[in-house]
């Protein structure tokens, strides 16, 4: 078929297709505590800093583990055991903030509020009003649960005249998205290197407010999932506490060079362009997006599923998978969806392939397109 670069799309978001430079980075052995393996580290650590803003007021900590260990472990050594944390949900993702923090024994004030309208102020600055104990606002940026931008800029300007410290799961947004660390005064955000970095998954990176980090000495209950430590460690000796992942810190290497060399507007444009191929082609043949595109992160797209007596997404995920294209079931905040990512070394040509595959996959399941109006 035309336009099929690459032998295999994982188009869920996160992990997500790597550019094959970005995969070969991993064919080499490499010692974690030799001056090559700092050196790569250090790098990956400056460039994070050096896109977020954040080089005069953060540092840029990586952990071993997903993503999720990076916040976890951001919350035992930011925020003190007698704090309370605000925790903004309109989807999967927020709710999984919630259950992290209150799994870790923290107290948490849960906004639970609907996917769209979007979080507004008088929202939080409810909640804040209503709870003088809280302490720390916690809050997704890209929810990919179901494809919905958070105003993190609205919420860190709410979290500051409330002086309430701000902490932003960027997990699925940052290297896209601009984050300004300094601007935002973030205490923390959290980042994957899976996601739009366009890296292989293994390690957490976590920027922090770097006065905080360093009055966090010793806080965190738990021995590995410490900020700190790892932070003073790697300060003073180069190297990780404990075996770090060297084939994927090489993989991030690449694939920061790659970030830079495409600069992160271009990337976003590029994302974009992936997204409006999809998202206009399937409404062209009547399906329809869960989002308005206004609020939509374009790094995913969630269609409804087809009403179609035929229609069921096992049998329509293994049409795909044949035609080696991964897709995603809805989340259970966006029940009756599919998703399908639009991140990753992904072109509006790999687009192409991927309409013409979901075309294919949905007559060879019966489900036809003609009649198909979500
Ligand atoms: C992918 C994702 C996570 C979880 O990341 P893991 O690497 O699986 O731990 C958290 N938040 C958001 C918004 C995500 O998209």
């Amino acid at each position: 078929m035309t336009g099929k670069r690459h032998d295999f799309y994982l188009l869920t978001p996160g992990p997500l297709t790597v550019a094959p430079e970005v995969k070969r980075e991993m064919l080499a052995d490499r010692s974690p505590n030799a001056a090559p393996h700092s050196a790569l580290t250090q790098e990956i650590r400056d460039y994070i800093l050096e896109i977020c803003n954040g080089r005069e007021s953060h540092v840029c900590v990586p952990l071993q583990g997903s993503a999720t260990y990076g916040i976890e472990a951001g919350l035992h050594t930011l925020v003190p055991m007698d704090s309370k944390i605000l925790i903004i949900e309109n989807g999967f993702y927020g709710k999984r903030l919630s259950e992290i923090a209150e799994g870790s024994g923290f107290a948490v004030v849960r906004l639970e509020l609907p996917m769209l309208p979007l979080p507004n102020e008088a929202d939080i600055e409810r909640a804040l009003e209503a709870d003088g104990a809280i302490t720390h606002v916690l809050l997704c940026h890209a929810e990919t649960g179901t494809g919905v931008l958070n105003p993190i800029a609205m919420v860190a300007e709410v979290a500051k005249r409330h002086g309430k410290k701000l902490m932003i799961d960027a997990v699925a947004s940052f290297g896209g998205f601009a984050i300004d660390a300094r601007a935002l005064d973030a205490e923390a955000i959290f980042i994957s290197p899976n996601k739009c970095l366009e890296s292989v998954p293994g390690v957490a990176l976590v920027v922090v407010k770097k006065s905080s980090l360093e009055a966090a000495e010793k806080r965190s209950r738990s021995m590995v999932l410490d900020l700190h430590a790892q932070w003073k460690f790697m300060e003073t000796s180069g190297a990780w506490r404990w075996t770090p992942p060297t084939h994927v810190i090489a993989a991030l290497h690449k694939a920061c060079e790659r970030h830079r060399k495409e600069g992160r507007e271009a990337r976003l444009a590029r994302y974009t362009a992936n997204w409006r191929r999809l998202v206009d082609g399937l409404r062209q043949r009547g399906l329809q997006t869960l989002l308005p595109d206004e609020v939509a992160a374009p790094i995913i797209a969630t269609f409804l599923d087809p009403k179609h007596p035929n229609y069921s997404f096992p049998a329509f995920y293994a049409a795909m998978e044949k035609r080696d294209v991964i897709i995603f079931p809805g989340r259970l905040t966006a029940a009756g969806t599919f998703r399908v990512g639009t991140m990753g070394d992904l072109t509006a040509d790999d687009m192409s392939f991927v309409l013409a595959a979901i075309i294919d996959s949905l007559a060879e399941i019966g489900v036809d397109m003609a009649g198909v109006a979500a």
